[in-house]
């Protein structure tokens, strides 16, 4: 039998579980990203927050598929597609496929603003978290060598918008980190009066969840001090400032993004029907529609689940997602069985939001729970899928660390010479 080229885009969730979980003699894969490294999203805000450091939430897509003699890597960016000669265009190169899954994820959306991007950064990869955590942690350091109340209060002003998953993380883990870990550092200064507002457009935080946990969630993030802004729309975003509809403006030093995700743009050169978040419309087996050779897998792919409400955007789906198309092409490369093509299902594991420590919620089948059995949970599992056993351990004792003795390690902020000498101070 010839051999066949299936060709990966993306080593996110989907494209490296897709690489880990194929296995065929008669195949061999390329898989593309433009990054080298796999990230583990779901604890991006710790890195952003300064629990967490960024080797320990990421490591190369290489050392990670060393084991799969099967798999070449290439560090490139896709940008075209020629699904009529089964080629896709990357920066570098050309490929050709006989097979092509796409995993190319998703995007920061700024809902028809793309200007508040500038002013109101949004959290998708490493270098996003780091940018925010060197702001937020020189807002402090400014406030301590500032004079003046009113710019003390702007620069200890954070205002997270949107109450979804990373939103309230990220307002969880600043008033923490305000409140309990920076305590005692400053002394012109009390990291205790910072001020950190989440403002969400609907009515409650975390609508995805019943309300009866999101309810719960918005009390443990009062208890954090956050202030929690419901039923509130941003009207505009400039430089240091967010003006809400109800005529309020709140100056801040920092303003950070967590409102929405749309796919990635390369979803509008495949000719494909897309959805307003820019998702391809898949068939129910996860290939594109006229290109059974083509899937779309993850955070890019609109599929429906059994209830007939969108498959949700999150790393379980696509994982799953990737085992499916795995389990299709294995089949029609088993001489003699080409049996038709079953319909993905979606097998929906449960899900939860951490806030702070020892605060969560979670809701897994029929059972919702908070407080700090939520938080174990999300401990736990957030560990048991953080790939790679050293980054586990690395994770674990840094958690364990900052829990006793309320410190975080990752508070170090590299290249102010290098800035100052760019500014000419
Ligand atoms: C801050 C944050 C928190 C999250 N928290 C959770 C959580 O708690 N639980 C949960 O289940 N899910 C969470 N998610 C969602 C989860 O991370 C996504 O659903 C998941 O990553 C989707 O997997 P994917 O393979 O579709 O895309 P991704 O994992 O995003 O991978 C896409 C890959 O494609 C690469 N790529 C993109 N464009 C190009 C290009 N042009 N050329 C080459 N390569 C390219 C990227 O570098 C990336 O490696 C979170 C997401 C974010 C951003």
């Amino acid at each position: 039998m010839e051999t066949k080229h299936l060709v990966v885009l993306g080593a996110g969730f989907g494209g490296l579980t897709f690489c880990q979980t194929f296995n065929h003699p008669d195949t061999r894969i390329t898989l593309v990203d433009r990054q080298n490294h796999h990230l583990f999203q779901p604890l991006l805000y710790q890195v952003a927050t300064a629990g967490l450091s960024a080797p320990e939430i990421a490591q190369p897509v290489r050392s990670i598929l060393s084991n799969k003699p099967r798999v070449t890597v290439l560090l490139d960016s896709v940008v075209d597609f020629n699904l009529a000669e089964k080629k896709v265009a990357l920066e570098k190169n050309t490929l050709s496929y006989d097979y092509l899954v796409l995993a190319l994820g998703g995007v920061t959306s700024y809902f028809g603003h793309p200007e508040w991007e500038e002013f109101a950064p949004g959290l998708k990869s490493l270098d996003d978290a780091l940018r925010i955590r060197r702001h937020v942690l020189l807002a402090f350091e400014k406030a301590e060598n500032a004079s003046g109340e009113s710019e003390r209060g702007r620069l200890m002003t954070i205002v997270v918008v949107g109450g979804g998953p990373t939103g309230v993380e990220l307002a969880g883990a600043f008033a923490e980190l305000a409140r309990r870990v920076l305590k005692s550092d400053f002394r012109r200064i009390d990291p205790t009066q910072a001020r950190i507002v989440l403002i969400e457009a609907g009515p409650r935080v975390l609508a995805h969840l019943p309300p009866k946990l999101s309810a719960s969630a918005q009390r443990q993030l009062e208890k954090l001090g956050v202030e929690v802004r419901t039923g509130t729309k941003v009207k505009n975003i400039s430089q240091g400032r967010v003006e809400l509809e109800n005529g309020q403006v709140i100056e801040a030093e920092n303003i950070l993004w967590g409102a929405g995700v749309s796919a990635s743009s390369l979803t509008k050169k495949l000719g494909a029907e897309l959805d307003r978040a820019g998702r391809v419309k898949v068939n129910p087996d996860l290939s594109l529609p006229g290109h059974p050779e083509v899937f779309a897998i993850g955070d890019m792919a609109l599929v429906l689940d059994e209830e007939g409400k969108p498959v949700p955007g999150v790393s379980p789906a696509a994982m799953q997602m990737a085992k499916h198309v795995a389990r299709i092409i294995r089949g029609e490369l088993e001489p003699g069985r080409q049996s038709a093509r079953p319909p993905f299902r979606y097998w929906d594991k449960g899900t939860m939001a951490t806030i702070g420590r020892s605060a969560a919620v979670a809701k897994i089948g029929r059972i919702e729970f908070n407080g700090f059995l939520a938080w174990v949970a999300w401990l736990f599992v957030h560990l048991i899928f953080l790939i790679g056993f050293r980054n586990r351990l690395a994770v674990l004792l840094q958690w364990a660390y900052s829990y006793v003795a309320y410190k975080r390690g990752a508070r170090i902020v590299t290249g102010l010479s290098e800035e100052a000498k760019h500014t000419g101070t």
